[in-house]
């Protein structure tokens, strides 16, 4: 029970920086059995377990530690595998330190229990030791579109088919996974292990149409007719711009262009939008998780030099920390405290940042110094500033309520305005997580089997 007070918080170990920044594959190692066991024994099992209340899931996360510590691993797996839809891959890309892992009562004085860690470790020795997820084996007669195979289909997906609901996913793309596929880099997360969660839905009976996208290749209301319900989960990535001078200029592109022309060449895939970064000095604009993504991946692809250049000041840079410091060990520079105020065909001309005083809420707003324009020269620059939701002809013809940001507008049993449909992930809540993804799928299946099983 006091095992924090004489065992460090302890992170996977990293693959060398000259022998990662050769190829796209994960970064960090999993945890050997004894690493996880140590790990998993810090836990001190408080009453309230602040984790679980913070984790988008609900994952019941001191119990499957308890189970690693005690080196029952199949009951940690079959624990973890009932509250999450793929624990593999949230335990790998997830923003911890802001969720499970940032409300670990530890946290502040002896260091978070390596909550994201140990579940990898505990799904990939499952799987090592031959254990699958469990899918129903016998169907209640029901069927479910599933539009979108990113985090919210898949979750929406696993859960349906758990309760003998059969799926049929539609995804416009030529492979399933959404953003985990073709827009989280390799070396955050191996391409593989979103396939072998795709291969379980499809040998658990779920039809995958690839390269069909509703609206255009079958449309929304044969949909509509022909299921029980629909769920939507097509996500939020058209690029944001900033509307200053020259952002269309050929020397610009938009972070998901770049990330996911580099993505479809590395599966051989035919690609038109390949944006070749070789011997040229890169400037990424932005300080989130999709920045750092473009950065580490200029990198590997054999960039001069590469910048991130950031309004703010590295206290406020929104995304996950741990992808600051890879970023940093591989050779990306920082440039805090500019702001773009156009771009020319041979860089940025940028402004230079103070911070404010925090107002009431904490929160520090950004001033420009007059007068202090200067070119931050390149020869490519990547706009990583965040996405809003595309707005599918489809989705304009149903007649579907939106919000103001044309995200879906869902009740709170995740319907849209029409009873029969669902939707959930970012094309209801705007650029967020693959983890909050996931548990709208996994909620909005609930409330579609309570209503289909009625
Ligand atoms: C570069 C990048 C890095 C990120 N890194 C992280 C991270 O490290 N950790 C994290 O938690 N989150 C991360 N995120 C955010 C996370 O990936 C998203 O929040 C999550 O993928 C949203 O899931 P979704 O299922 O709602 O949408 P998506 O993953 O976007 O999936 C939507 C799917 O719907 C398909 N689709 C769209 N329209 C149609 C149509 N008409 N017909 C058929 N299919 C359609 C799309 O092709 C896509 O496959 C990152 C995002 C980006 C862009
Ligand atoms: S899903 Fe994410 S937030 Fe939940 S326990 Fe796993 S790493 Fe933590």
């Amino acid at each position: 029970m006091l095992n924090f007070t004489k065992v460090d918080r302890n992170n996977p170990s990293k693959r060398g920086v000259m022998e990662r920044i050769k190829d796209f594959s994960e970064v960090y190692n999993v945890f050997d059995k004894n690493k996880a066991q140590e790990q998993a024994d810090r836990c001190i099992g408080c009453g309230d377990p602040y984790c679980h209340n913070k984790c988008p899931l609900h994952n019941i996360i001191p119990a499957w530690l308890k189970q690693t510590a005690q080196n029952d691993i199949e009951l940690a797996f079959n624990i973890s595998n009932e509250t999450s839809p793929f624990p593999e891959i949230l335990g790998r890309i997830c923003p911890q330190d802001v969720l499970c892992e940032g409300d670990c009562t530890l946290n502040d004085t002896h260091g978070a229990i390596t909550i994201g860690a140990v579940e990898t470790h505990i799904s990939e020795t499952g799987f090592e030791q031959g254990f699958k997820p469990k899918f129903a084996s016998e169907k209640i007669g029901k069927k479910v579109a599933v539009v979108g195979s990113g985090p919210a289909g898949i979750s929406v997906a696993t859960f349906l088919l758990r309760a003998g609901i059969d799926v049929d996913m539609f995804e416009r793309a030529s492979r399933a996974g959404g953003l985990l596929t073709y827009g989280i880099p390799g070396f955050k997360l191996d391409k593989f292990r979103v396939q072998r969660r795709i291969d379980w839905l499809v040998e658990a009976g779920m039809n995958l149409y690839t390269d069909c996208e509703i609206g255009k290749d079958k449309s929304f209301e044969e949909l509509e007719k022909n299921y029980d319900a629909v769920f939507i989960g097509i996500g939020a990535t058209k690029g944001k711009k900033t509307g200053i001078s020259g952002e269309d200029n050929e020397n610009v592109y938009l972070a998901m262009e770049f990330l996911t022309g580099i993505q479809k060449r590395n599966f051989e895939e035919e690609n038109t939008n390949f944006i070749d970064v070789k011997d040229k000095n890169v400037v990424v604009i932005g300080g989130g998780d999709t920045a750092m993504d473009c950065v580490r991946t200029s990198i590997r692809e054999g960039a001069t030099t590469v910048k991130c250049l950031y309004r703010r000041d590295e206290a406020n840079m929104p995304g996950s920390k741990k992808e600051v410091v890879n970023s940093k060990e591989e050779g990306v520079e920082f440039v805090f405290n500019v702001s773009p105020k156009s771009i020319e065909s041979n860089g940025v001309i940028v402004e230079q940042t103070t911070m404010s005083e925090a107002d009431e809420s904490g929160r520090q707003s950004v001033k420009i110094v007059p007068n202090s324009d200067y070119l931050e020269e390149a020869d490519i620059i990547i706009l990583a500033l965040g996405f809003e939701q595309e707005l599918p002809s489809f989705i304009k013809e149903s007649e579907l309520e939106l919000d103001r940001w044309n995200g879906l507008k869902i009740n709170e049993k995740y319907q849209t305005s029409n009873s029969k449909i669902y939707a959930g992930g970012d094309s209801v809540r705007g650029a967020d997580l693959a983890v909050r993804a996931a548990a709208d799928g996994k909620v909005a299946a609930k409330f579609i089997i309570d209503n289909l099983k009625r």
